[in-house]
């Protein structure tokens, strides 16, 4: 049997693996197919798929968007998105933008708080477009403030915490759309991890492909919760560790295995749209 992937990250945002240890792993993990979503970004597209050819490894080009509902935070996956599509570029680089004048306001607020952070460490660190939390969390460690990156959340970056901002969101619909345009499919990430349920009627109206029934931190009872949800709304199935390197000393990668079948019903679904475009 083959199995697949479908939530990952890269050094590209805030993951540590680069895109050949990403498949890499992918390989010590068993799976014949893997999609990278970084937060932001699809800069690490371009590598990971010369890296899995290389292997024979099926990948598949993808993001991760954070986005809100009703004032209800949600993440939206975007699969088999067009890597050079001019207005997904456009729009990811301003949430780059947002992105890194979050972090100056966040050091700014460390350093208030008597901990003399250097922002520039926290962007040397980071190394790319997407900086994120853990990249500030990973900096404080570094220098020495705090023994763990843990820390750096329960004492600074929680919500709820001194130094903690609110992160910038494009409204689901409109993220939809942006993947939509780009020739993906939209699909809800971790649901469970986000209790967002009532807002899924919705987003499956405003044009929602798929949910991420499978993730590392899905209880079974939430895995088969959001699989009868996914019946009910006829949404496509996914599944993903959303690896983000190594974690307790293994990497989370090929722990969430989706059935190779599931992919094969994504890709039907791109096809079809495809399709459906280039009669009309
Ligand atoms: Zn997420
Ligand atoms: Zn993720």
């Amino acid at each position: 049997m083959k199995f697949a992937d479908l939530h990952l990250h890269t050094k590209f945002s805030d993951g540590t693996f680069s895109p050949e240890e990403l498949v890499l792993h992918a390989q010590k993990g068993g799976l014949s197919c893997i999609a990278l979503t970084d937060h932001d970004t699809v800069e690490g597209c371009a590598s990971a798929a010369i890296a899995a050819a290389n292997v024979k490894m099926e990948f598949i080009p993808g993001v991760e968007l954070t986005a809100e509902h009703n004032d209800t935070e949600l993440h939206v996956l975007g699969y088999f998105v067009d890597t050079q599509n001019k207005k997904l570029l456009a729009e990811i680089s301003k949430f780059q933008i947002v992105r890194q004048h979050r972090i100056h306001q966040m050091v700014s607020r460390i350093n208030e708080m008597g901990v003399p952070l250097d922002e520039e460490s926290v962007f040397a660190l980071a190394n790319c477009k997407s900086p994120g939390r853990p990249h500030v969390a990973r900096a404080m460690v570094k220098a020495g403030f705090i023994s763990h990156m843990d820390e750096a959340f329960e004492r600074f970056l929680k919500k709820g915490r001194p130094a903690w901002v609110p992160k910038s969101k494009i409204s689901a619909l409109d993220a939809i759309e942006l993947i939509h345009q780009a020739g993906g499919l939209a699909v809800m990430a971790h649901p469970g991890l986000n209790k967002t349920d009532e807002i899924i009627p919705a987003i499956v109206e405003a044009g929602l492909d798929g949910i991420e029934c499978f993730h590392t931190k899905h209880s079974t009872a939430m895995s088969e919760r959001y699989m009868e949800i996914a019946d009910k709304y006829n949404l496509l199935v996914t599944g993903g560790s959303d690896c983000h390197g190594f974690s307790k000393g293994k990497p989370l990668i090929g722990t969430v295995k989706l059935p190779y079948e599931r992919v094969e019903k994504l890709k039907a679904k791109v096809a079809e749209r495809k399709s459906a475009t280039a009669v009309s």
